[in-house]
């Protein structure tokens, strides 16, 4: 999953994002408000941490404008403040939940699980199946009958996609997008790179699974035992 984190302490922002790389989620980091905002809307994320006070536009602002906009990614507001009034108004401009700081990790791990489970909101199951392959996220394995391989963040993350919408066929513009970033200088060819990987260890598993490639299309996933 991708998390967009806005929050100007330079910092704060590279520990949260340590924090969630070990948790494998991708992650980018915004300094400021409105390109926090610019890059929320891409549609590309998973869910966004957002500070409350950040300059050029303010967390209240940010999150405002995304539902105006239409955007109902899930948000996460981090803020100093604990006054009441400071939540109920974050709250009420469209923010799902509100982490005091200083806060604990596993607290914030917590709080991005129940983020990104909302009720309602069609979100990938933590542990996605195909077929006879099961991927772990919280080991960042994929498994199969007892036997398991490590996947590298990036590996994990075309997985989850491509599990999550089974045999579904997945653009390889959408995969570029949700695990590259748009800021990456990630190309096509990058994707076809990664899907060798993942194939040589659907092979390592002995899955009756496979990545099929439909020309100009993208990727899909086939039960050769279906
Ligand atoms: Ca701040």
């Amino acid at each position: 999953m991708r998390i967009l984190i806005v929050e100007d302490e330079v910092r704060l922002a590279s520990t949260l994002a340590d924090i969630l790389a070990q948790a494998h989620y991708l992650t980018d980091v915004c300094h400021d408000g409105v390109s926090g905002l610019d890059n929320a809307l891409s549609g590309i994320y998973d869910g966004v941490i957002l500070d409350v006070m950040l300059p050029k536009l303010d967390g209240f602002q940010v999150v405002r404008r995304l539902r105006e906009e239409g955007c109902h990614v899930p948000v996460l507001m981090l803020t100093a403040r604990t006054e009441l009034s400071d939540r109920v108004s974050g709250l009420d401009q469209g923010a799902d939940y509100y982490l005091t700081k200083p806060f604990e990790t596993p607290e914030l791990l917590a709080c991005l699980r129940a983020l990104l489970r909302r009720p309602g909101e069609v979100r990938p199951e933590d542990c996605p199946k195909f077929g006879d392959l099961e991927l772990d996220m919280a080991c960042g394995a994929l498994r199969r009958e007892g036997k398991s391989t490590r996947l590298s963040a990036r590996e994990l993350a075309l997985m989850q996609i491509l599990l999550s919408n089974g045999s579904a066929i997945v653009p390889k513009e959408t995969l570029l997008l949700k695990v590259w970033g748009y800021d990456s200088e990630a190309e096509a060819n990058t994707v076809e790179v990664y899907i060798s990987f993942l194939r040589k260890k659907l092979q390592y598993l002995h899955s009756q699974v496979q990545i099929a490639a439909v020309r100009r299309l993208g990727y899909h996933l086939k039960d050769g035992t279906a």
